[in-house]
Order: C-alpha cells, then structure tokens, then sequence
C-alpha cells in the first residue's frame, strides 16, 4: 500500500500557511510505506452512513491524513498556537465558515447549521514541551515542541467534522459550534478562556475525544460519571530565625517540622478524606538547608494533589489549609502555604454518554462502543461540564500490534485510521444530540 506524505505541499514555516493560498493536499506525494511504521490508512466504518460522509471521508482521505501530518510536523506550546490556529483559520475560511480566532490570539471558535437547538464538539490543539524521537517522517519540525498528546489528531478530527458538515450543512438538524481550544497542557487551561469568550453561550451539550493509546483503534471507550481526575498544585514555604543546631530549643527547627508536613499532611488527609475518592497527595519537590550542623532559615515543599471526586476537590482546599496550620503550629515555623486549584475532575452525565453510546454504535457498529476507566490524569474539559452537561470519551489509537504508546511519552505514535473513526464520532454525536 501507499501511504500519503504531506511534506512537498506544505511549507515548513507554519506562519506561512496563512499567506500561501494552495493549502490543499493535491500537491502532496504519494510515498512507498518502506520504513515508515504506520498502520493502512483506512476508514474503518466506511459505508455504515450518512452517505453524505461516507462520500466526504472518501473524496477528502488524502486531505485529513495530510492535515494531521502537517500540523504534527509543527506542534506549537500552549497559548503559542498561532500557525494551527491561522491553518485552522484559512481551512474553515475556505469552506465558507466563518471562525472567530479567541481574544487571546489562539484558538477558535466557529459555528455551522441553523436553528434555535446548539451542542458543541471541543478539540484542544497545543503541543507539549517535549522532544520527539518517532523518526517519522513527518515528526517534529519545532525543537522542543511535540504532539505527544495527540492533539494534533483531535485537531484533525475536529476539522475534518467541521469541513464534512459545512459540504453537507442542509444534513444539521440544528446547529453545531466548533471549539479548538487552546493551552489545553497548562494551568489554568484554555478551557477558561473559551468559556470566558462565550463560547458555551446558548449551548445545550458538550463533547470531546482523547487519544488512548492503550485503547484499540476502531474504538470508542465511553464512562458516565468520573472519568479523569482533578490536580491541583500545592506550594509550602516555611521561614525560621535559624540558628545552631545544637540550641533547637532557641529557634524553630525548620528541616524537623518540613519533614512533618511531608509525612503529616498526606497522613492526616488519607484520615479526613473518603479513601473511595482516590485522592492522593504526593510531593514532587523539597529543598532546605545546606550545613549539617545549621537550622536553616528557608524551606521550600512543592507537590501535587489528585482526587476523583467533584465534592472531595471543593472541599480540598479549605481541608489542607487547617491541617497545615494544625500541623505546624507547635513548631513555631512560620508557613506560607499555596494551593493552586487547578482542573476539576471531567464528570460526563448519564444521559450526554448514551447519546454519544448510541452515536458511536451508528457510527461504528456495536463493536466500536468499549467502556473506560477513570484515569488519574487531568483534563481541562473538566471546566466545561462545570457549566453545560457533556461528554468525554476516549479515542483509541493502538493499532492492535506491537507496543502500547503512554501519553507524554517522546514515542507516542497513533494509529492515523483513527482519524476516521473520529470524525464518524464527531458527526454521529452531532446528529444523534440534536435529532433527540
Ligand atoms: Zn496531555
Ligand atoms: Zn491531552
């Protein structure tokens, strides 16, 4: 089999993409698939309908593989997306839509269909700091900047969803609103910029896909309720008069009551907090002193907080407060204590996950619907079912042979027929939403 290059057709500066007018893919070389280790590219649910985008996803294959490739050669870091969002910009424009690039400069938010009835599908589209070592051809142009997270293919899916319905609009049942969002990887995450833009205004449902590399493409893995976890970062600074450390009854021995926090907090917290909820605090940094034989006058502690569960993460914060100050108080350090709210856990609502259950089976067929577990990682989409019932789902991107890519990692490689499955996902949760 062949499989399709992008490189010829596209130029390696991203910036340009807005200014050249030949985006199409029609210049790119078809190229033997010798050394390249990517699966068939195919479309695994061809055929299953509408017609309408069995006939898109056929005429335009060259065109969503080749998109992703090219937005994967140049990942850009969080709230740096400016050439995605111009090749974004200049692919909707093209097809006659009419994106609005976010205030913050990256990003976009565009809408397609009419009537009273709105959902929106989020895809994010920014990189992570990190250096690629696929050796696929089409690996990372920018140093120190990767798809490591695949969402160069949630972009990919999202634009292809969008291009399909903007050729088929008459097909919509209502309206559909398209969020690429920005600085999905940071905190606090792009999700609040979209929503601060308005970009949920009138919406009645939310969804969203995440590659899962443990996941075997042609999958759809579904979970109501938890489905990631909240993180928060937590910061403890602590400040002593120092002195000797052979008169710690002269001063406040700093590196002693440093270590009962390290120990202390997590203990007290795993007594206070429903184990169920699987929260964790786990410190990932600790710095203080520097002679054996001094009490220092500094001391710095920095770590993470995970829960599973929504009411546990609101009342987190105020908890940890307490039994800082309760813990440290007999030692007469002073603290400064941060805690840093970051995602709230993604909480998908029963009845958003059976429609998207049952736009996945139309879309797939019964053997594309696969269930999930929550997993402790977080995810910003977690802000927008703060406001708006929705649902998140997991993509998956094994290709059914050889070894399992993590998330994060410099080799993380997916299988690119995913890109199919995505967009027959994206379409069917649009019509299956807005048809109920
Ligand atoms: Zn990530
Ligand atoms: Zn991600």
């Amino acid at each position: 089999m062949t499989v399709l290059d992008s490189r010829p057709g596209f130029p390696a500066d991203p910036m340009k993409s807005t200014t050249i007018d030949d985006l199409s893919a029609t210049d790119d070389a078809l190229i033997d698939d010798k050394g390249v280790s990517m699966s068939t590219v195919e479309d695994l649910g061809a055929g299953r309908g509408p017609a309408w985008l069995d006939g898109w996803l056929r005429e335009n294959a060259r065109e969503l593989v080749s998109w992703r490739r090219h937005i994967h050669a140049h990942p850009e870091l969080s709230r740096q997306e400016f050439g995605t969002t111009a090749f974004l910009e200049k692919l909707l424009l093209d097809a006659g839509l009419k994106p609005r690039v976010l205030p913050t400069g990256t990003g976009l938010i565009c809408e397609l269909g009419s009537g009273p009835r709105c959902m929106a599908l989020r895809a994010d589209i920014d990189a992570l700091p990190l250096t690629e070592v696929t050796g696929l051809p089409f690996a990372s142009q920018n140093d120190g900047a990767a798809h490591a997270c695949g969402h160069d293919a949630h972009t990919t899916v999202l634009l292809g969803a969008a291009l399909a319905m903007a050729a088929n609009e008459d097909a919509l049942p209502g309206r559909v609103r398209l969020i690429f969002q920005p600085a999905e990887e940071v905190m606090p995450g792009g999700a609040l910029d979209v929503i601060a833009a308005g970009g949920l205004d009138g919406v009645e449902r939310i969804f969203g896909l995440h590659c899962d590399p443990r996941l075997r493409v042609g999958q759809v893995g579904m979970k109501v309720g938890a489905i990631t976890s909240a993180t928060d970062l937590l910061e403890l600074s602590l400040s002593s008069p120092g002195g000797h450390t052979s008169r710690p009854h002269l001063t406040a021995d700093l590196v002693n009551a440093l270590g009962m926090a390290i120990t202390g907090l997590p203990l007290m917290l795993s007594r206070r907090v429903d184990p169920r909820t699987g929260t964790v605090l786990v410190w990932g940094s600790v710095h203080a002193g520097e002679a054996p034989n001094a009490v220092p006058q500094q001391g710095m502690l920095r770590g993470t907080m995970r829960t599973g569960n929504r009411d546990t993460w609101a009342a987190l914060k105020p908890l940890t407060e307490e039994l800082v100050a309760q813990l440290l108080g007999p030692t007469g350090v002073q603290h400064d204590f941060q805690y840093h709210r970051g995602t709230p856990p993604v909480v998908n609502d029963r009845e958003s996950t059976e429609l998207l259950r049952s736009a996945v089976a139309d879309a797939l067929g019964a053997e594309g619907v696969a269930e999930t577990e929550q997993s402790s990682g977080g995810e910003d989409f977690g802000w927008y079912l703060e406001h708006i019932p929705g649902s998140f789902a997991r993509l998956g991107v094994w290709s059914g042979q050889g070894a399992k890519y993590d998330l994060h990692q410099p080799t993380f490689e997916l299988d690119e027929r995913a890109l199919f499955v995505g967009v027959r996902t994206m379409v069917h949760a649009a019509l299956t939403t807005l048809s109920a």
